[in-house]
């Protein structure tokens, strides 16, 4: 494996190339586009520290696209955030709200950071000051950051308030993935599991595999990785493992999703790791598990060719943005596993952030009931689009994803033109 293989924006550009032969001659030059994010922005944020001592962290935006609308995407609290995975990460999300047909380009945001080593006071003041950091460049019709990896609603409401503050009024619609006792859509916390649950579904129905008797691992055991093990859960599928960054377990007559949450969240554990009732493993043994399903939800690169030729699930849908190497991708194919691309596997976030986004601009506010419904009919017209240009080209989902995408951001630069 080389440093190549694990750079998650060198990975996009490689997708990207492996699309173009499905692309028209005269639409090529759209592709080198997508290769150039549109803007970069930086930011250093000093914080007062609990001990008096400052610190500077240091913040990133990127908004790769917005050739089909203001751009969309979370932000990222992580130690390992980079400028690298920061541009991955937002160009997925181009290609994810074109996949959708949303009326946004896609945008990233992350602080090199490790929050669990904040008190709840810094978190605060970190996130406030990237707000303001970032003030200038988004909006609701700009750029509209959501939470992502080691953000939660909380923050993205610190970070709204701080937004609203500088402005002089409150704009609910400038963040998504907030609370719901502000500007929050039902449905949001769940939306990226629901989606995957749905896409997984359709999969299952194709490939005449039910979900029902199956039997699964989940990687990573947040927002994505718990609500995808209980939707697959509560559809019939054993649920043999699970894991974080501290390590993972594993029981094969199955594990009580809520229960191992339970122990994860408790004030002595902050894990899923100890849960009683089941053996540890690492997470490299969790990927190579005798299993039907196997998501990863956690971070990039975790399926690279090191690996690749041991993995034994069959279906594999991305609940982690770019879990596959492009080298890894190959060596799955080769071995007849079925890949549901991040692309399209996790969009049911961003598209209920699209639903909060249009509520808070209409002052609405909508039920459960009809952002799940909304939802459901959205995703399965997202996977028919890709599963029948899977079979017309006979080609992987990741690359008919990739042909679906590329082509709608293509049409809409036919449109404007390229200014001036
Ligand atoms: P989260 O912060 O809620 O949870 C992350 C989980 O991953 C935690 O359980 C953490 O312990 C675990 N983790 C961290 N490092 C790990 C490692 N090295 N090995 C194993 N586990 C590790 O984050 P999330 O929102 O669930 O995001 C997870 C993935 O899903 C990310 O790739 C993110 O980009 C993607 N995603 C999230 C959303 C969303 O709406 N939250 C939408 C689309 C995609």
């Amino acid at each position: 494996m080389t440093g190549k293989e694990t750079n998650p924006f060198e990975n996009f550009c490689t997708q990207i190339s492996n699309v173009s032969q499905y692309i028209a001659e005269e639409h090529q030059k759209y592709l080198d586009i997508l290769k150039h994010p549109q803007r970069i922005y930086q930011v250093s944020l000093p914080v007062i520290m609990d001990s008096g001592r400052m610190k500077i962290f240091t913040g990133y935006r990127v908004q790769h696209n917005d050739i089909r609308g203001p751009t969309k995407g979370g932000i990222r609290f992580h130690p390992r955030v980079n400028l690298d995975e920061v541009k991955a990460l937002a160009a997925w999300m181009t290609m994810k709200t074109a996949i959708l047909n949303l009326p946004y380009g896609g945008a990233k945001g992350g602080i090199t950071v490790n929050p669990k080593e904040l008190s709840m006071r810094e978190l605060e003041v970190l996130s406030r000051r990237y707000s303001s950091g970032i003030a200038k460049f988004i909006g609701p019709e700009v750029d509209i950051p959501a939470p992502d990896v080691y953000t939660t609603p909380q923050i993205m409401a610190w970070m709204t308030d701080t937004y609203s503050m500088l402005a002089g009024r409150t704009i609910t619609a400038a963040y998504t993935g907030k609370p719901m006792e502000f500007g929050g859509s039902h449905g949001r916390v769940e939306a990226t599991a629901r989606g995957l649950f749905l896409c997984t579904q359709y999969a299952c129905e194709k490939l005449k595999k039910p979900i029902n008797g199956s039997v699964c691992a989940v990687q990573g055991y947040g927002n994505a990785g718990f609500n995808s093990a209980r939707f697959m859960s509560e559809a019939g599928s054993k649920v043999i493992a699970l894991s974080d960054s501290k390590g993972g377990i594993i029981n094969r007559s199955g594990l009580n999703c809520q229960a191992v949450l339970e122990h994860k969240q408790s004030d002595e554990n902050h894990s899923v790791v100890n849960f009683p009732d089941a053996e540890t493993i690492t997470n490299e043994e969790l990927l190579e598990l005798d299993v039907d399903i196997l998501i990863p939800a956690a971070l990039e690169n975790v399926i690279t060719s090191e690996n690749a030729s041991s993995i034994k699930a069959s279906i594999i849908p991305e609940a982690a943005n770019g879990p596959i190497t492009p080298e890894a991708d190959v060596i799955l194919r080769e071995n007849n596993k079925l890949i549901i691309p991040d692309i399209l596997a996790n969009a049911g976030g961003v598209a209920v952030s699209y639903y909060e986004w249009v509520q808070n601009r209409n002052g609405d506010h909508w039920s459960v009931e009809y952002v799940d419904q909304k939802l459901q009919r959205w995703m399965k017209a997202a996977c028919e689009a890709v599963w029948g240009l899977k079979e017309k080209h006979g080609v992987d989902m990741r690359t008919a994803a990739g042909i679906l995408a590329v082509n709608r951001i293509v049409d809409a630069y036919k449109v404007r033109g390229i200014w001036p």
